[in-house]
């Protein structure tokens, strides 16, 4: 049975052990300390004023040719040594943003295999983002930080700060959530945790880049305001308060303009507003055109290594034909220099000594993990469970058991290790205590991606530019009975997915085509499969040459499945040949291994016996690059095909049953109001299991708050209800409106509100104490009382939101401008202090093209979430104040 055969990590976390891990921990805090010391007497040395002397001295001693090799990588994650000036080795690059990503091939996006390369992976920074602790965000920087410099790596290509834009974007995951000023306060201590160890941080994507689909044809469009007020502020802050050393530019266009190319982003807001010192990289692959990006303010150019050739192979030219001055040049490579110079990578200083894998790294990690936790519901206080009285418990669901820590792309890690959820509630309960696990019974008619590890099929265009992806071949047909020749073909990389989102090939209508997929795949082990296939607009499936399933006339809504024998490592050709009428029904086509024991009584009996029974639910993280990953958006926001069935199953056999959602982006929850229980666990990283068996039996009390609104479903979202969401042009018409700026304002009851988070205790929030004006100019301090008024310690968070009762311009009703978690004993009260400054009360003016605060009324809220106001006050502000910004 699960449960007894699989390996714990080394540290099982007892109450004992993790006292001990706890003054581990405090030793390598002063270690790092030292280490900090260290830090200090290298890089603290090197000012910006003397970084920029020693980088323009370097430049003097370059020729062209080798100024122009400083803005190009020579591989996939690195750029080029040179000793002339103490660049005696090459600059490296990792990915980021939660881990120190696994090695990668020189000339490919491919796995390089280093050996002894594991490293910490900590929490997805949507759970990071739960959090709602800065401190926590520094730790997560220095963690980094540390272990870049363990690696020898130079530059962490993280925090991500786009902001959810929509809940489909496959990268929500790696994103701190749908409001700006959040993401803000949380990106600038991971940038100087980062930076604090002589390692460049690097802000991605840089801008406005809210979406997998058409990542590298999207045109985002949206008003100045927007740009400023939503989509800028964390970047902002990045560069002028974190002194961030990198910026990322995204693949998308913007205004018309790849970003790559846009001297409005790089050069005048970013270089110029902003007095950004730094360089520029591209997104890898994300420069189309020499000529554009140097112009543009690109100064970095990056791909897999072989398909770098932009700068390379034209940049000399163009200067050469007067096409590009030489300044230009001068200044691209002056800033590689000058952040080379400034990480002490060229000038000899002692750079700060990294470590990885500690025990401190690992509590880090845990520590996030069990402060993201977001307690959603908790009816009857069910949770937490009781330990004591835990000897037989059932877990359900794939996510149970599910390693994330390896998926998601360039998100990817390999860490020392990864508890999951199965193995961290064993290692808490103990080896006394029976864990059941099963895949969700009503799933036995759904079915999922075929992963990567049975695909054998490799999409050949993407090998061509350095990447291993394992796809569906496709063979498209101008008519719907796959008749005549061929008119276009292709990969895919998955068979899930709504028609209408489907980029076509040129030749291939909305509607009335067919299509064939194939691909050869390898059973993972001896077993009965069902392959399933939803096709509304009909389908048939062959294995090997024979049609095991024929639904061309069927026109089925549901997932139809057939049960196929087969043997570990027996390799299959599958082809699916479908076609499509009507491109607004969805497509999907996988397959389910059958477990040995699917005998739902059976289940159904463990379910009456066991002392608890823990339902997972939520998406896999970057199946075949098909679920929560770079690449892709998600095809809707529902849970997996049977999943939704089996949780109204068990709730009506056990109202008990505990319900645990893991996703990094919002999903429909439509048995919620029968749920008494409801955990949101994101993608936890390696310490994850450990940290939701604390918090499921009380060791940890839940503290996560929602970085982003859970709507009910996706037509309330904005993007989808004013239908923006699109393929070619992402016109942003819903404005400053994102996330709870747009339910607030339009009224549109989420499922759960932005900021909400319950906890195993209760807080009160009162004695808000405000000056009842504010001047423009001078920052004002408010403070609030908060008292746990519950049995037991916990941490609540504090939230200030600023509502503009009369303003000349349509404002959101209200809009987080400050926070602070609290922890508090039973019975104790805090006050907490918040302060806020001009920022807190403007708005973008696009008639002035800056800030602008008007004379008039702000109501301030305090809560705890952005729907509860628990304290409120009156401000006026008698004079207004307007910061127009140069344009540049
Ligand atoms: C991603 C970046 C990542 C880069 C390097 C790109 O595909 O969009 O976020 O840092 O690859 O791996």
């Amino acid at each position: 049975m699960a449960g007894t055969n699989y390996n714990v990590y080394k540290g099982k976390i007892s109450i004992r052990s993790y006292k001990i891990v706890a003054v581990l921990s405090l030793m390598l805090l002063i270690c790092n300390q030292g280490i900090s010391q260290q830090y200090q007497m290298g890089n603290q040395k090197i000012t910006d004023a003397s970084a920029l002397v020693h980088a323009k001295t370097m430049l003097a001693k370059l020729t062209l040719e080798e100024k122009v090799a400083l803005c190009h990588g020579n591989s996939t994650m690195t750029i080029a040594a040179n000793p002339k000036i103490g660049l005696n080795e090459e600059f490296v690059f990792s990915d980021g943003p939660h881990t120190v990503r696994f090695d990668l091939a020189r000339e490919s996006f491919d796995r390089a295999y280093t050996p002894g390369e594991a490293s910490t992976n900590l929490p997805a920074l949507s759970a990071l983002a739960a959090t709602f602790n800065p401190g926590l965000a520094y730790a997560h920087g220095r963690v980094l930080g540390a272990e870049c410099r363990d690696r020898g790596k130079d530059m962490l290509l993280g925090p991500g700060v786009n902001m959810l834009r929509t809940p489909l974007n496959g990268r929500n995951f790696e994103y701190m959530g749908e409001d700006p000023f959040l993401a803000a306060r949380l990106a600038v201590p991971i940038i100087k945790g980062i930076q604090e160890f002589d390692v460049a941080a690097c802000i991605k994507h840089f801008a406005v880049n809210n979406q997998e689909w058409n990542r590298n044809g999207v045109n985002s469009i949206c008003s100045e305001r927007t740009l400023r007020e939503i989509y800028l502020p964390a970047f902002e802050a990045a560069v002028k308060e974190a002194e961030v050393l990198t910026v990322m530019n995204g693949y998308n266009l913007f205004r018309g303009e790849y970003c790559s190319h846009s001297a409005y982003l790089n050069r005048n807001i970013l270089k110029g507003e902003w007095g950004f010192k730094g360089f520029v990289v591209t997104d890898w692959g994300s420069l189309h055109d020499a000529k554009k990006g140097a112009l543009g303010g690109l100064d970095v150019e990056m791909n897999a290594g072989k398909n770098i050739v932009h700068y390379p192979k034209n940049l000399l030219r163009l200067v050469e034909e007067g096409e590009v001055e030489e300044s230009i040049v001068d200044q691209m490579a002056l800033r590689v220099l000058f952040v080379m110079a400034k990480l002490g990578k060229t000038t000899g200083f002692v750079r700060a000594k990294g470590a990885r894998n500690t025990e401190a790294h690992q509590s880090i990690a845990r520590k996030i993990a069990e402060e993201s936790i977001v307690l959603l519901r908790n009816e009857n206080d069910i949770l937490p469970l009781d330990r004591k009285n835990t000897k037989r418990v059932l877990l359900l669901g794939r996510n149970a058991i599910e390693e994330h820590c390896g998926l998601g792309w360039s998100a990817a890690g390999a860490p020392p290790y990864e508890v999951t959820p199965l193995q961290g509630i064993q290692s808490f309960l103990g080896e006394d205590v029976q864990i059941d696990y099963f895949p969700l019974v009503n799933q036995i008619t759904a079915v999922e991606q075929i992963s990567d590890h049975a695909l054998l099929t490799e999409d050949h265009a993407a090998r061509d530019m350095g990447m291993t992806i394992k796809a569906w071949k496709t063979e498209y047909y101008d008519n719907d009975k796959l008749q005549g020749a061929i008119v276009a073909s292709g990969y895919t990389r998955q068979l899930n997915f709504l028609w209408e989102q489907v980029e076509k090939p040129e030749g291939v209508p909305e509607h009335g085509f067919s299509v064939r997929y194939t691909a050869r795949v390898k059973a993972p082990k001896s077993a009965d499969y069902a392959f399933g296939m939803q096709a509304f607009n009909g389908a048939v499936l062959y294995i090997d040459g024979e049609v095991v399933m024929d639904k061309w006339k069927a026109f089925a809504e549901d997932i139809q499945t057939v049960r196929v024998p087969l043997k570990e490592n027996q390799i299959l050709d599958i082809v699916v040949e479908t076609r499509v009428f009507d491109p607004k029904q969805p497509f999907a086509f996988g397959w389910k291994e059958m477990g040995a024991r699917e005998n739902e009584d059976e289940i159904i009996q463990l379910a009456k016996d066991a002392d608890a029974v823990i339902l997972f639910t939520g998406t896999q993280h970057g199946h075949g690059r098909a679920k929560e990953s770079e690449g892709g958006d998600l095809p809707g926001m529902q849970q997996a095909d049977g999943v939704d069935e089996a949780v109204f199953k068990y709730l009506t056999l056990n109202t008990s049953t505990v319900i645990v959602n893991q996703s990094g982006t919002p999903l429909e929850m439509d048995w919620v109001e029968e749920a008494h229980t409801l955990l949101q666990y994101w993608y936890s990283g390696q310490e994850g299991g450990n940290a939701l068996a604390r918090v499921l039996f009380g060791e940890v009390n839940p503290s996560g708050k929602l970085p982003m609104t859970f709507p009910k479903n996706l037509k309330d979202s904005p993007a989808h209800f004013l239908k923006v969401y699109a393929k070619d042009v992402a016109d942003h018409k819903e404005g400053i409106f994102v996330g709870y700026r747009w339910y607030d304002t339009k009224q549109i009851e989420p499922l759960f509100p932005f900021g909400f988070g319950l906890s195993y205790t209760d807080f009160k929030i009162y004695d808000l104490v405000s000056p009842g004006a504010f001047e423009p100019g001078k920052p004002m301090q408010v403070a609030v009382k908060i008292k746990n008024i519950g049995e037991v310690s916990g941490a609540g968070v504090v939230q200030l939101y600023i509502h503009d009762k009369e303003s000349s311009v349509e404002r959101p009703y209200r809009e987080l401008k400050g926070f602070k978690k609290v922890h508090l004993k039973p019975g104790e009260i805090k006050e907490v202090e918040i302060k806020l400054d001009n920022r807190s009360f403007a708005f973008w003016d696009e008639a002035l093209h800056g800030w602008k605060i008007e004379p008039g009324v702000f109501t301030i809220m305090i809560g705890q979430s952005s729907t509860a106001k628990e304290c409120a006050k009156d401000v006026r502000v008698n004079l207004g104040w307007t910061q127009k910004v140069r344009e540049q």
